[in-house]
């Protein structure tokens, strides 16, 4: 999958995008990141890629032509318009399920704002999503475009080593995950659950299963609501809340 970033600060991707999981996946081509810094689409020779806003106010916007040219030669080169998101704290909040209706996509183009946001017009002329990381202003959609590109990576077949890892984690199923230990057994008189170390394949899972949603009811009950459960998980979640009540009397 390619992502094809529309920024004006290309060198902050640098850290984020040269370690681990990311270096990996582009190392193997199973990603392409390309870094676009729109400023060089500007036509004047200072490459001015803000200007003032109309109708005064404080700070900078982000000029029109500079991204849309930028745009258009991605559009020329890939032969197609691919889905053109704006990271902005104005869009929809990213997720679990946008992550992945987004990793199935041959290809993305994320356009970075900064200062005070960009010309409007870039909205309505070629956007076709806007994301949000969530209910907060940052300085520039480079963060975001970031935490977006690494989310929908990890989706993506071959890009973690281990192919379920997805499946398990928090969100993917509509669940938070369960709580992980590894050695030693006993830390400072902290135990690891004993069913873990019993060797019990079937039992281990059972407890897992409950524990993710044990952990999703008492932090995350808006989840579970939305979330069609099958009849075991039915009956764990009645020995759940049981053990609550039981817990809370005693
Ligand atoms: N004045 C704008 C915010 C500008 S912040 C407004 O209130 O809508 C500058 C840029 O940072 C934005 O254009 C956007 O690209 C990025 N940005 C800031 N917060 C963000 C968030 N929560 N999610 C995604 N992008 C964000």
């Amino acid at each position: 999958m390619y992502f094809d970033i529309l920024t004006l600060f290309p060198n902050m991707f640098s850290g984020p995008f040269s370690d681990s999981i990311i270096a990996r996946a582009q190392k193997k081509e199973l990603i392409e990141i390309n870094l676009i810094d729109f400023r060089e689409y500007a036509y004047d020779k200072h490459n001015t890629a803000d200007d003032y806003p109309y109708g005064g106010g404080a700070g900078m916007v982000l000029k029109v032509e500079p991204i849309y040219r930028a745009y258009k030669e991605i559009v020329e080169k890939r032969g197609d318009s691919p889905p053109t998101i704006l990271l902005s704290p104005q869009g929809k909040t990213l997720n679990q399920n946008l992550v992945k209706k987004y990793s199935q996509q041959e290809g993305v183009i994320l356009i970075c704002g900064h200062y005070e946001g960009i010309d409007d017009r870039i909205r309505d002329m070629i956007v076709t999503e806007e994301i949000s990381i969530g209910d907060y202003v940052l300085t520039g959609g480079e963060l975001p475009a970031m935490v977006f590109v690494e989310a929908v990576s990890r989706m993506l077949p071959g890009v973690l080593g281990d192919e379920d890892s997805p499946q398990q984690d928090s969100f993917y199923n509509g669940m938070l995950d369960f709580p992980q230990y590894t050695r030693p057994r006993e830390y400072k008189g902290q135990k690891v659950p004993d069913i873990l170390l019993s060797g019990h394949h079937q039992k281990v899972d059972k407890w897992r299963k409950k524990m993710a949603l044990k952990r999703t009811l008492l932090r995350r009950p808006d989840l579970l609501m939305k979330k069609e459960l099958s009849s075991s998980e039915k009956k764990l979640l009645a020995e759940i809340k049981q053990e609550i009540v039981r817990q809370e009397n005693g």
